[in-house]
C-alpha cells in the first residue's frame, strides 16, 4: 500500500473527547472499526523491525514514524552478534548489508597502559566465532524501514502521533490520532497546517517512540533514572590499535567508547558524569582535554584532539529502566520505551530486536488467529514478559553493573573492583569468552553473570589481600576486603532484584 492513498481510508468524524485524567490519552466513545490489525507508533529499530516482522505474517499493519528522513544520531552504533542472530530470525539481515558497516570480533579493554582483548566466543555447533558489526545508525534504519514499507501489507506514514485513544467502556486503547508532517498531509499543495490529528483504530497500539517516550508516563509504573551523558564525536581516519574490535578506554572518572563506523569514521562516545559536568560548568571540552585525554592510548590522543575540534560534539542522556508490566488491554510498550540501560556495553539494539521476535512468535497467527481476541493477547504479553527476561536481564544487569565499576570516580571500593575486573579478564579462557557472551547477547542466564561478577569480586579481593606487605597491613586489608565484598553486593543484588522480579 502507497504512502499517499492511506488518508481515505481514515475514519470519518470521530468522537473524541479528551481524558480527563492525562493529555496524552482520548477517549472514544463508539465501537471503533479496526483499519488495521496493528499500529505502531514510532519507526526506529524498534519499531521498525516489528512493523516488518507482523507484515510477514499477513498482519495488516500502519507504521507512525516522525521523521522518515535518514537518522542522524549517536546511538545505536554498535550490532552484537545476539542482535545479529535476532536480525537473522526475522529475515531481516540483509538490512546489515550496504552500509559499509565494520565487522567486529571482540573488545579491547585498555586501563592504564595496559590493553587486553576480549573476544566473543566460537559458536558451538558452526565452530566460528560470533561476530558483531559497527555502521551508522541511520543507514540501518533506513534499511529497516525499506524492508517494512516493501510489504504490502504495511503502511508506513510520516507523521507524530499526538494521543493514544481509548475506549472508557471496556478500558482498552483502541488507536491513535496522529498529524502527518506536511509532505503527507492531503492540503499539503496549499501549505495549510492540518486542523485536527487524524485518527486510527486497531486492536493493538504497539509504543516504539524510544526513550523520551510521551506515552510512558500515562501507563508504566517505572521512569527512567540517568546520571551521566555520553558525548560523542568522530575521528576521521584513525586505525585503532585493534582494529575489528570496540575500544573500552578506562579513564579516571568514566569509560570512553570507540569503535570505527565506517571506512572512514571512527566514533568516540566519552561518558560524562552529571556530577563532573557541573563541576567543569559544563565546558565539557574542558574536561575532555584536560581529565580525560591523558588517559586515552597515545597513539590516538593526536586523533582525539583533532577529531574533538573538527567535528560535531553531540550529546545522549544515558539512562535505566527496568521493564515494568503494562496491563492495559490494546497496548505494547516496545524497545527504549519500555526498557533501557546503560549503552556502555551496546546491548539496546539487540534486547529491542529479541523482543520483536519473542513478539512474532508469541503473536503469529497459529497462536493469536485474531489480533481482536484480547484474552489471548494478554495471555500471549504475560508470557512475553517472562521468555524476554533472561536475556534482557543479562544484558541489563551487565551494562549497569559494568558501569558503576568502570566510573568508579574517588570510590575506593569500586576502584578495586574495577582493577579486579580487568585482572580478571587477563587470565583469560572462559574468564573472558563468559563474560563476554553475556555482553554480545549471545548467553542469557543471569545466573552465569552472578557467577562471574562474584569471581571478580572474590579475585579482587584476593588480590588485594596478596598484596599484603605485613601482618598488619594483612589486617587492614582484610578489612577493607569486607569492605569490597559488600560493595560487590551492593552492586549487583539490587539490580538482580529489579530485573528479576
Ligand atoms: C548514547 C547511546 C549510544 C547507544 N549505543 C548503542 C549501541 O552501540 N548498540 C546498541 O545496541 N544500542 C545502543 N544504544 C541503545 C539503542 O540506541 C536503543 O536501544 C535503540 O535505538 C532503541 O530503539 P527504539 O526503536 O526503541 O527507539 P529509537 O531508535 O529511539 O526510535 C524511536 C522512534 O520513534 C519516533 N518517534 C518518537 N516519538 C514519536 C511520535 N510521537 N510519533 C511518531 N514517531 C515518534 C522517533 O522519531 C524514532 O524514530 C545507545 C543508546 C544511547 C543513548
Amino acid at each position: 500500500m502507497s504512502e499517499s492513498n492511506h488518508t481515505t481510508e481514515q475514519a470519518t468524524v470521530p468522537l473524541l473527547t479528551p481524558s480527563p485524567k492525562d493529555n496524552n490519552i482520548v477517549h472514544y466513545a463508539e465501537s471503533p472499526t479496526f483499519e488495521y490489525d496493528v499500529i505502531v507508533v514510532g519507526g526506529g529499530v524498534a519499531g521498525a523491525a516489528l512493523a516488518y516482522a507482523l507484515g510477514t505474517d499477513g498482519r495488516k499493519v500502519l507504521m507512525v514514524e516522525r521523521d522518515l528522513s535518514q537518522p542522524d544520531r549517536i546511538v545505536g552504533e554498535f550490532m552484537q552478534p545476539g542482535g545479529i542472530e535476532a536480525l537473522k530470525r526475522l529475515g531481516l539481515e540483509s538490512t546489515l548489508q550496504d552500509i559499509d558497516g565494520i565487522m567486529a570480533q571482540g573488545y579491547v579493554v585498555c586501563y592504564e597502559g595496559k590493553q587486553v582483548l576480549l573476544q566473543y566466543p566460537q559458536h558451538p555447533t558452526t565452530g566460528k566465532p560470533y561476530r558483531g558489526i559497527s555502521f551508522h545508525h541511520g543507514r540501518f534504519v533506513s534499511n529497516l524501514r525499506q524492508a517494512a514499507k516493501g510489504l504490502d501489507n504495511v503502511t508506513v506514514q510520516q507523521g507524530t502521533v499526538n494521543q493514544l485513544i481509548e475506549d472508557p467502556e471496556w478500558g482498552r486503547v483502541v488507536g491513535v490520532t496522529y498529524t502527518p508532517s506536511p509532505s503527507q498531509r492531503q492540503d499539503a499543495t496549499d501549505q495549510k497546517p492540518s486542523a485536527s490529528p487524524t485518527p486510527v483504530f486497531a486492536p493493538i497500539t504497539v509504543v516504539a517512540d524510544g526513550g523520551s517516550s510521551k506515552f510512558r508516563n500515562s501507563y508504566l509504573t517505572l521512569q527512567p533514572k540517568g546520571h551521566s551523558q555520553f558525548y560523542g564525536f568522530i575521528m576521521q581516519d584513525c586505525t585503532l590499535p585493534a582494529p575489528n574490535h570496540g575500544h573500552v578506554i578506562l579513564s579516571k572518572i568514566a569509560p570512553v567508547l570507540m569503535y570505527q563506523i565506517d571506512t572512514h569514521e571512527t566514533r568516540v562516545l566519552v561518558d560524562v558524569p552529571n556530577n563532573v559536568r557541573k563541576e567543569y560548568n559544563n565546558d565539557v571540552r574542558k574536561y575532555l582535554t584536560e581529565v580525560v585525554l591523558p588517559d586515552i592510548p597515545e597513539v590516538l590522543q593526536a586523533k582525539f584532539v583533532e577529531g574533538l575540534e573538527t567535528s560535531r560534539l553531540r550529546y545522549m542522556p544515558n539512562r535505566f529502566l527496568p521493564t515494568s508490566q503494562n496491563g492495559q488491554d490494546g497496548l505494547i510498550f516496545l524497545g527504549d520505551a519500555l526498557n533501557m540501560r546503560h549503552p556502555l556495553t551496546g546491548g539496546g539494539m539487540t534486547v529491542a530486536l529479541w523482543d520483536v521476535v519473542h513478539l512474532k512468535q508469541l503473536l503469529a497467527p497459529d497462536m493469536v488467529p485474531s489480533l481482536r481476541d484480547t484474552h489471548t493477547v494478554l495471555a500471549q504479553l504475560q508470557t512475553f514478559y517472562w521468555q524476554r527476561k533472561s536475556r534482557s536481564s543479562a544484558i541489563n544487569i551487565l551494562a549497569q553493573a559494568l558501569y558503576q565499576l568502570f566510573s568508579a570516580q574517588d570510590d575506593p571500593d569500586l576502584r578495586v573492583l574495577r582493577q579486579a575486573c580487568f585482572d580478571y579478564f587477563q587470565l583469560g579462557g572462559t574468564c573472558v569468552s563468559t563474560p563476554v557472551g553475556l555482553l554480545g547477547g549471545i548467553y542469557s542466564s543471569p545466573l552465569l553473570l552472578m557467577y562471574h561478577f562474584f569471581a571478580v569480586v572474590l579475585y579482587g579481593m584476593f588480590c588485594f589481600l596478596c598484596s599484603s606487605s605485613s601482618p598488619w597491613a594483612f589486617v587492614c586489608n582484610l578489612a577493607r576486603s569486607v569492605s569490597v565484598l559488600w560493595m560487590g553486593c551492593k552492586v549487583f543484588l539490587p539490580l538482580l532484584w529489579t530485573e528479576i522480579c
